[in-house]
């Protein structure tokens, strides 16, 4: 049977359509935000997950990444690594550019904040082709991490690129990897 919380965590996702541009189906995780049992329940789920599997780092990405990633490295214990669009960070950085629809994007974290051979998840609101999770495992990857999974909220099948480890919730389905 499907955990109870899904449903309460699928239905305070709104979807706005045409958002930011015609053609998007925009999920919006702020009405989650809003409710705090909600909002627990969805990151104590992803706690549940990776508590007690040795996790060294927790990676979140700008900006809604930011917004579960914390809470979630808190309660296993691990640090909380920023992955920040270009020229947000003040030290070395390494840089993952890659395709989005139209142009390109860019992530970057911060050399020396994560070691060798640590384990790491990375956190986002949602994955759509997985663009984006990608760039986050190369960036991990070059600095030697060992990338355990991708945890988002919503999930939206269009992959256009491999994802070795994923875990997440798709309007109240929970799909694991
Ligand atoms: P992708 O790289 O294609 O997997 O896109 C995932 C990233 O873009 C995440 O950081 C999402 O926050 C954002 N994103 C993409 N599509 C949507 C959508 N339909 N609604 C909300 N955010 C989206």
């Amino acid at each position: 049977a499907a955990d109870p919380r899904l449903q309460g965590i699928s239905d305070a996702i709104r979807v706005v359509p045409h958002f930011p541009k015609p053609g998007i189906m925009f999920n919006d995780i702020t009405p989650l935000l809003l409710r705090p049992g909600v909002f627990k329940d969805a990151v104590d789920m992803f706690v549940e997950r990776y508590r007690g599997m040795g996790i060294a780092a927790v990676a979140g990405i700008e900006a809604r990444g930011f917004i579960f990633g914390p809470a979630i490295a808190l309660a296993i214990g691990a640090k909380f690594i920023p992955l920040r669009k270009p020229k947000k960070l003040p030290g070395d950085v390494f840089s993952e550019s890659y395709a989005l629809e139209y142009g390109t994007d860019c992530l970057e974290m911060h050399v020396g904040a994560i070691e060798p051979g640590e384990r790491a998840v990375v956190v986002d609101d949602l994955v759509a082709t997985g663009g984006t999770l990608s760039a986050a495992i190369k960036l991990l990857e070059r600095a030697g991490a060992d990338v355990v999974e991708c945890a988002c909220v919503i999930g939206l099948p269009k992959f256009k690129v491999p994802l070795f480890f994923f875990f997440f919730f798709c309007r109240g389905q929970p799909i694991y990897s």
